[in-house]
């Protein structure tokens, strides 16, 4: 730390993001990308917008917001966009969090550190022993409630009914539904906006929409909620979406029977590497994401993670108390799910 940096920042533990290592090329099962490229529509106009960015963007991202308003089927003033979902988070922290804010003890990582970022004071409610949410501790709670559903790194899902009775339990605070994850298998909240003006949901086109690199998230709520997030947006960077990120997701919106197919494809793997790793001896959560967290009965998280690695395969391991026992593994194409399973075999063999 330099002499100079501020001292509200002193106990800052920024946020570590998975490891890319470029030693050798492995099998990148640690940071839930899609293994599909991007939509050849996504490409083309990403390309084509290359061809000016001697321009700024359009702060406003009009053509996208219109796009997916109609998606949707919400108002262009119930939408923002971002550079990655990571970024409205942010802005949720900075602009709704007065009276603190509440998320589960497990739950994503980024949380914690955009409250401490911003000022924030924040409780964690502790999940029950099966990593499931009991909704009754989210009741009438007095702060501002951020809940990934799917979670990460569990992928356990709450029904849309269930996130209903938290954003009616709770009217005079706001709650951010994180649905980076949505589009594998959960059930979304958008429809819950026109009915509830505390209720923000967050969605990305970083994985079901193969953008991650592109940076594409964004918010859906009410236009007062929006206009709020607009005011911090405008004071920290308006062109936080690039013109070729804009026009990528104009494109990947366009293409969704690539997207449909490539959930499809997400889903049928999710459940193939579900049966082989139950036949390996492992236990899982019952995951709606696009990853699998799995224990096995007798041989350590760690040691798993470490010796994959040694053979080319990254899995995501969380040295963190009640995470230690699993590993989160990103669901890939076929072929990376059948290596990566063979490869377990062989550790597996290694280590029992
Ligand atoms: N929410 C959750 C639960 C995530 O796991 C991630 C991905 N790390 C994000 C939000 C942010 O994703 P992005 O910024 O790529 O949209």
């Amino acid at each position: 730390m330099s002499r100079f940096f501020s001292s509200k920042y002193n106990c800052l533990i920024p946020y570590t993001p998975g490891e890319q290592p470029k030693d050798m090329q492995y099998i990148k099962l640690n940071t839930n990308e899609s293994p599909f490229a991007p939509s050849k529509m996504a490409q083309e106009r990403a390309a084509n917008a290359a061809k000016n960015l001697q321009l700024y963007s359009d702060p406003e991202c009009r053509d996208l917001v219109e796009a997916v308003a109609k998606y949707f089927a919400v108002q262009t003033d119930e939408i923002i966009f971002t550079n990655g979902s990571d970024e409205i988070l942010n802005f949720a922290f900075m602009a709704f969090c007065e009276s603190g804010a509440v998320f589960p003890d497990i739950t994503y990582g980024f949380y914690p550190v955009f409250a401490q970022l911003n000022g924030v004071e924040y409780s964690e409610i502790p999940l029950q022993d099966d990593f499931t949410i009991n909704i009754s501790d989210y009741k009438s709670i007095g702060k501002t409630i951020f809940i990934a559903n799917p979670n990460a790194p569990t992928g356990i899902v709450l029904a849309a009914s269930e996130i209903e009775e938290i954003v009616k339990a709770n009217p005079d605070n706001v709650v951010v539904i994180d649905e980076a994850y949505v589009d594998f298998g959960a059930e979304s909240v958008v429809p819950l906006i026109k009915k509830y003006n505390n209720l923000l949901v967050t969605q990305t086109f970083s994985k079901s929409r193969s953008l991650a690199g592109g940076r594409l998230g964004f918010g859906i709520g009410c236009k007062e909620l929006i206009r709020d997030l607009n005011t911090i947006k405008y004071s920290t960077n308006p062109y936080n979406v690039n013109r070729m990120t804009e026009a990528a997701g104009i494109g990947a919106l366009e293409d969704d029977e690539y997207y449909k197919t490539n959930c499809g494809k997400i889903k049928e793997n999710r459940q193939w590497t579900a049966n082989e790793l139950k036949r390996l001896g492992f236990i899982m959560t019952d995951s709606y994401a696009n990853f699998l967290f799995a224990k096995h009965s007798v041989v350590g998280g760690k040691e798993i993670y470490l010796r994959l690695k040694e053979k080319g395969v990254l899995v995501r391991h969380f040295d963190k108390s009640g995470l230690r026992d699993y590993n989160r593994i990103t669901i890939g194409s076929r072929e990376q799910m059948q290596s990566f399973i063979q490869i377990l075999e062989e550790v597996l063999k290694e280590l029992l």
